[in-house]
């Protein structure tokens, strides 16, 4: 826990970012350290490691999802699957709908990426409204899997995106 403290005082915001009235909460700081890195890469796995019956498969959203999610499925040996914004992935894809605070948005992932009945762990480095997890969720469930958690490195807890998730959320950092 002393060391999720150090983590998060490596955190930096910026007031008013992306737009007026928003506080962005930036994760590179920690990733310009190995040794933050690396803690922070060792606690996410813990958790992963922590849940039962263990994960098969770890799905990881844009953008910053992918930074995290293939460091978790390598140590847990287990297939790692993106999960994209419309018109970023080839071939047949799943897609679904999901509504952002300005008009709707696409989440997609790769037809058979994920196999029917995994247990699928969804990596993202924020939780704030729960949209784009809500969206992943129902994504995995149309590939026919179950998600076994959600893990996220930051939760907004004034936002209740837990309360809005039908899954397990795992989070380092409240804020
Ligand atoms: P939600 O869908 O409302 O839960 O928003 C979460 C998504 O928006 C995640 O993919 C985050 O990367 C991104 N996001 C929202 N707020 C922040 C922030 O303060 N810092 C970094 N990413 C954020």
């Amino acid at each position: 826990h002393d060391k999720i403290a150090r983590i998060k005082e490596q955190l930096k915001s910026y007031p008013d970012y992306p737009k007026k009235g928003i506080l962005f909460w930036d994760i590179f700081p920690i990733l310009q350290q190995p040794e933050y890195f690396r803690m922070l890469k060792d606690a996410l796995v813990v958790e992963a490691k922590k849940i039962s019956p263990p994960v098969e498969c770890v799905a990881g959203l844009e953008a910053r999802g992918f930074l995290f999610g293939p460091l978790i499925s390598l140590e847990l040996n287990v297939p790692f699957v993106p999960i994209r914004k419309k018109g970023k992935l080839p071939g047949n894809l799943l897609s679904v709908c999901y509504s952002k605070e300005y008009g709707q948005d696409v989440l997609e992932v790769q037809e058979n990426a994920i196999k029917p009945g995994k247990r699928v762990l969804l990596v993202d480095d924020l939780l704030a409204t729960g949209g784009s997890l809500l969206a992943s969720y129902h994504l995995v469930k149309k590939a026919g899997a179950q998600v076994a958690a959600s893990l996220v490195i930051i939760e907004l807890e004034p936002l209740k995106g837990r309360d809005t998730l039908p899954t397990d959320v795992i989070s380092l950092i409240k804020l």
